[in-house]
């Protein structure tokens, strides 16, 4: 059990920050080269033709004439085939940014876009999911976006929602897209799992409450829920588990851990009979 009982809230944030970072989050991206020098570029205006990256230029400007005659001078596939250095798409830019407008341009020009995945396998939901953009979700789904689409970890939109508490677009994804709210990643983690481990109690509540997620669903290594909350420190959402969801205090890891170990860990224990006295 030591490997848990060692790793601090820090260490394991840390995790998550990776996880996160993962899908062409960082806003530096936007930097990042397109390959979209080849692209026929229409009556698009003097300033995106002499950028030499026409259809970046259009997005980055707000140039949404111009990105609308880029669009209609060239092919479905050529217009999906442009990739940045780690695989992002050009719906990967305009999901980032929010902007559901050209986010709309864009799938009604191709739809699959909806469904591309960058090298990590985050597709243009994922990253609305974990930005909170929920029009430019109902758009990803109504132009056939897979809520259960899995990444490269086999972490969901659902996933990355909730990690991130953005309870609107866990909605989303889940009555409008139809989303699994027990989808496992590949260390078996689901979605009330990455909501505990961050704190974010009125996603689980929803996900448990209304969606029917089971909260008791353990990791590959045997953690629950009720273990990621008791070990980074959420006092709130550790309570909501044990005394409305019943999750037993007493589970163990397969280290051997268990919530209760965690909880000592933080120095909850003795001073916390919220934790000790409902199981
Ligand atoms: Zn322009």
């Amino acid at each position: 059990m030591q490997r848990h009982i060692m790793a601090t809230p820090g260490e394991v944030l840390d995790d998550l920050d990776s996880f996160l970072d993962r899908i062409s989050g960082g806003e530096e991206e936007e930097e990042e080269e397109y390959d979209d020098a080849r692209l026929l570029v229409g009556e698009a205006c003097h300033e995106c033709r002499v950028d030499g990256s026409p259809a970046m230029a259009a997005l980055q400007a707000g140039h949404v004439g111009c990105l609308r005659e880029i669009l209609r001078a060239n092919e479905e596939e050529r217009i999906a085939g442009v990739r940045s250095g780690n695989g992002a798409t050009l719906a990967h830019v305009a999901a980032r940014r929010g902007d559901v407008e050209v986010l709309g341009m864009l799938l009604a020009k191709t739809s699959s876009l909806a469904r591309i995945g960058d090298v990590r396998g985050a597709t243009p939901l994922h990253v609305c999911a974990y930005r909170g953009h929920e029009d430019c979700l109902e758009k990803l789904l109504e132009a056939g976006g897979d809520a259960d689409q899995p990444d490269s970890d086999g972490a969901t939109a659902i996933h990355f929602a909730a990690a991130s508490g953005h309870l609107e677009s866990v909605k989303t994804l889940v009555q409008k897209g139809g989303g699994n709210a027990n989808a496992k990643n590949s260390s078996g983690e689901t979605p009330v799992y990455f909501a505990a481990q961050e704190g974010h109690l009125v996603c689980i509540q929803w996900l448990v409450e209304t969606a029917g997620a089971d909260p008791q669903l353990a990791s590959t290594d045997g953690m629950t829920p009720l273990h990621a909350a008791a070990q980074t420190g959420r006092l709130n959402v550790t309570y909501w588990l044990v005394r409305y969801a019943h999750c037993p205090i007493s589970c163990r890891a397969s280290d051997g851990a268990t919530p209760v170990h965690f909880a000592a860990a933080k120095g909850q224990s003795t001073n916390s009979p919220k934790i000790c006295c409902s199981n």
